[in-house]
């Protein structure tokens, strides 16, 4: 499925490959409220025991996280903006409706090429059938000849850009959202770090930010924003209450 396989679908962004760290699976998939930057993780020696936690890799004075409370503070806001359920079927009644009209346009364009392309061909060989007989002498048949090739190439090119992959339907692509948006937290809990990765940059593509005190939904994507009814806030980044 293209959403698993990471690549660009229905408008999702995925980031890009990461070494993952399991000690730290959220440092560059969260960014830092107060100035934007990625957080990086690190150890800390406690009184007791030593701690993991994440920190603002542009060190702008923003308080350390623990990797425990982010993690849990994430799993709880996933579950808070899961969409409810009709609002789910609208969004993909939506998504289908975008696909259905993809497909058809890639069609129109794909036989319009496919026409195009067999009365060129159709034209080459007139054109060739006239040189033998000597209707066209050589020099106007090399000309109309090499406009006729260039013609077919452009068309063939168009024609090659009308491929889509038809690996995955709608239904595979709609399977698969029903099941991930089920419960976003639970979700997100029980999935691999890639997966992780994909999940949050479909509904954020330029990533949730820790607002220290709690992760902002104003990084949401317009049409996740859209779906949940979330008010867009212009300050949104740069305001940071309590740090
Ligand atoms: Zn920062």
């Amino acid at each position: 499925m293209a959403i698993i396989d990471g690549r660009n679908r229905c408008g999702m962004t995925v980031g890009k490959r990461l070494k993952d760290n399991p000690d730290f699976p959220l440092r560059r998939s969260i960014k830092c409220g107060k100035c934007g930057g990625h957080l990086s993780g690190g150890w800390s020696r406690g009184r007791s025991k030593r701690y993991a936690y994440y920190v603002c890799k542009n060190r702008c004075g923003a308080p350390s996280i623990k990797v425990t409370v982010l993690k849990d503070s994430l799993i709880e806001f996933l579950t808070e903006y899961t969409p409810p359920k009709e609002k789910l079927e609208l969004f993909l009644m939506l998504m289908r409706q975008r696909f259905n009209q993809d497909i058809a346009q890639l069609r129109t364009k794909r036989e319009k090429a496919e026409q195009e392309i067999a009365q060129l061909k159709q034209m080459r060989i007139t054109l060739g059938r006239k040189n033998m007989e000597g209707v066209y002498d050589d020099e106007y048949f090399r000309e109309q000849k090499k406009d006729l090739d260039g013609k077919i190439t452009d068309w063939e090119s168009v024609l090659g850009s009308t491929v889509y992959d038809t690996k995955y339907t709608m239904d595979d692509i709609e399977k698969f959202m029903r099941a991930k948006f089920e419960d976003l937290g639970r979700t997100y809990d029980k999935s691999e770090p890639g997966e992780k990765r994909v999940l949050l940059g479909s509904i954020s593509p330029n990533r949730l930010a820790w607002q220290y005190s709690g992760l902002s939904n104003q990084q949401f994507s317009a049409e996740y924003q859209a779906i949940l009814g979330v008010q867009p806030n212009q300050n949104a980044l740069g305001v940071t209450e309590g740090s």
